[in-house]
């Protein structure tokens, strides 16, 4: 299941969509294009068990694949940077360097840095 909420700073919650098209609050809490960034990075289309979920804590793992669940969008952000580094390191690779390569088996399923 996917996060479908954001956390507010008033600890509210409202779905992901609401949050985009309109904050009802005074003023967004984030600028919207890295509200859309912290979106997209939650509910990334990867069937296979991943590294990153093998290394979190299984009850969290498994509550995060059967069950809604909503974010503070702030608390993503070093993941979401990280992804971020992910994409430069993949696109300022040149040469036969292999890197952000994802490799995968009948098992799992990770994505490696050069
Ligand atoms: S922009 Fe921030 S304050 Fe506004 S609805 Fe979204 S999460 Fe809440």
């Amino acid at each position: 299941m996917p996060a479908t909420k954001f956390i507010c700073p008033d600890g509210k919650r409202i779905d992901i969509t609401d949050c985009l098209s309109s904050c009802p609050k005074q003023q967004r809490c984030m600028f919207l294009p890295t509200l859309r960034a912290v979106a997209n990075s939650l509910n990334r289309q990867i069937s296979e068990p991943t590294v990153t979920e093998l290394i979190a804590g299984i009850r969290e793992t498994f509550l995060k694949k059967t069950t809604d669940y909503a974010v503070d969008p702030a608390s993503v952000l070093y993941a979401l940077h990280g992804q971020a580094v992910h994409s430069i390191n993949e696109r300022h690779t040149q040469g036969n360097i292999l890197s952000e390569e994802r490799l995968k088996d009948e098992i799992t399923s990770g994505q490696f840095d050069s």
